[in-house]
């Protein structure tokens, strides 16, 4: 300012000696008075302009000007340039940082596990991540700014968007879902903003099926316990009610009995299925003997034979050939627990006179193989994929004579699964069947070759 000032007054001086000494020598018909004065006003005129100029180039600079330079660097003007430019830098700085914000942002909410929408007060998508585009089959060039509404033409949805009750989620068909193949999207608008909608989806598909086998399971499991007890409750009333022999009283104590069984037998493979669900995996490290694991079962499979056909001219053909000599790696509750349920399937569904054929092998590449053939009644193809799920029957009345649960293959599944094992049915109807587990090589301790037949000729013997 005070620069400024000197300069003004600087140049008013200048004028007036300049007017002084050209009134008294150049033009001396002239007052000095008028010359000095006219001379002062001339410097303030000048001095004037030049400021003008100095403020047109900054104003000039502001329109245009690059802000990494100033439009001047002395002076007020040049001043105000300067703190014009750090203004103008903070600003591009702060807009930098908040466009690189909203980039992270953007880049969040891409990642999300979940479909994002953002919709305008019109219901227009403004944004979308990748799970929404492939949630809703949205497109990013096509689709943005369209009307949420008529890219998604459920009805569900479209009476979900205009009742404007967002508390709860909406669960409504994904595009791809078919009858075969229901796909289910949950749909959750949020108002935010003025107006605004933050629309959040997730595929409830896993779920939804989750929650439909929770609820098939326990309604199975609940009918499973109710037919015993409807006839256990028959006959207590009877023995309640009606006068008896004792004949009559002990047959229908033993009929009682076996109701009581069914209901134990359904408890127990219940439990070993939530305990299979429940448990730590099997160790790497606990090494279970093949050779006894088969005496086991051909002891067990006899004595199940025995009681379901006592006249020794039914029995069943058993034969058990252990041709591996050596351990696998597992729980041998659940190895057996898994076996004999194939095992004793075999000898319920083979009817009597039928051949059974339970045989422990090395495969060629190290693997172990345990596989039970049966002569019995076989089972239809369109059936095979479906025996390892929970209280599937192909026959229930059958199944439930032989005193099955529906139960028996899902805990082979579950066990095979646990040991990283396959499991393979192979069936003709009329025929016969064959379960098969394969163990893999890593879950395989075995002696060499020739010991294997010497094992096979020790149990078969
Ligand atoms: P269940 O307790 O009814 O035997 P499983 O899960 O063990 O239940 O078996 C499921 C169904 O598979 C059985 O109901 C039966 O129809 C069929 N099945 C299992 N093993 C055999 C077999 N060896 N021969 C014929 N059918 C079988």
């Amino acid at each position: 300012m005070f620069l400024r000032f000197v300069s003004f007054v600087a140049l008013q001086l200048v004028g007036g000696f300049a007017g002084w000494y050209a009134a008294s020598y150049i033009y001396v018909t002239t007052s000095a008075l008028v010359g000095v004065v006219a001379g002062v006003v001339l410097g303030g005129v000048g001095w004037f302009l030049i400021d003008l100029s100095r403020g047109v180039r900054l104003l000039r600079w502001l329109r245009v000007g690059d802000a990494s330079d100033v439009a001047m660097r002395t002076g007020l003007w040049g001043e105000i340039s300067d703190r014009a430019r750090r203004l103008i830098r903070a600003r591009e700085q702060l807009t930098r940082d908040s466009q690189n914000r909203l980039q992270d942002f953007l880049a969040a909410l891409q990642a999300s596990p979940n479909g994002v929408v953002l919709l305008d007060s019109e219901g227009r998508i403004e944004w979308f991540n990748q799970m929404a585009a492939a949630h809703f089959g949205f497109d990013a060039q096509r689709d943005m700014l369209q009307h949420f509404g008529n890219l998604v033409r459920d009805p569900g949805f479209a009476a979900y968007f205009s009742s404007h009750d967002y508390l709860s989620e909406l669960v409504m068909p994904g595009r791809e879902s078919t009858p075969a193949r229901p796909v289910k999207l949950s749909v959750h608008l949020h108002p935010y903003g003025e107006g605004r909608l933050l629309l959040l989806s997730h595929d409830v598909t896993a779920l939804e099926q989750a929650e439909a086998m929770r609820r098939d399971f326990v309604a199975n499991v609940s009918h499973e316990i109710r037919t015993p007890l409807t006839v256990l409750g028959g006959f207590v009333e009877t023995l309640q009610t009606l006068p008896l022999t004792d004949q009559e009283r002990e047959r229908y104590l033993a009929l009682m009995a076996q109701q009581a069984d069914r209901m134990q037998t359904l408890v127990s493979d219940l439990l070993t299925l939530s305990r299979l669900e429940g448990s730590p995996l099997p160790g790497a490290l606990d090494w279970v003997s093949i050779p006894a694991l088969m005496r086991q079962l051909e002891q067990d499979g006899r004595a199940l034979s025995a009681v379901l056909h006592p006249s020794s001219d039914r029995l069943h053909k058993l034969e058990f050939s252990c041709l591996l000599d050596g351990e696998i790696a597992g729980s041998s509750i659940e190895l057996l627990s898994a076996m004999s349920n194939l095992v004793n399937n075999a000898i319920r569904y083979t009817p009597s006179g039928g051949e059974i054929h339970v045989r422990a092998l090395l495969l060629p590449d190290a693997r172990a193989e345990f596989s039970v053939s049966d002569t019995g009644p076989g089972i239809a193809p369109e059936h095979i994929p479906r025996l390892t799920e929970r209280f599937y029957r192909v026959d229930r009345s059958r199944s439930r004579d032989s005193g099955g649960t529906g139960l028996g293959l899902a805990i082979v599944k579950h066990v095979s699964q646990r040991h990283g094992a396959e499991l393979k049915i192979e069936s003709t109807p009329g025929k016969g069947s064959v379960f098969t587990v394969i163990f893999p090589a890593s879950r395989v301790r075995s002696e060499s070759p020739s010991s294997r037949q010497a094992a096979g000729i020790a149990v078969n013997g």
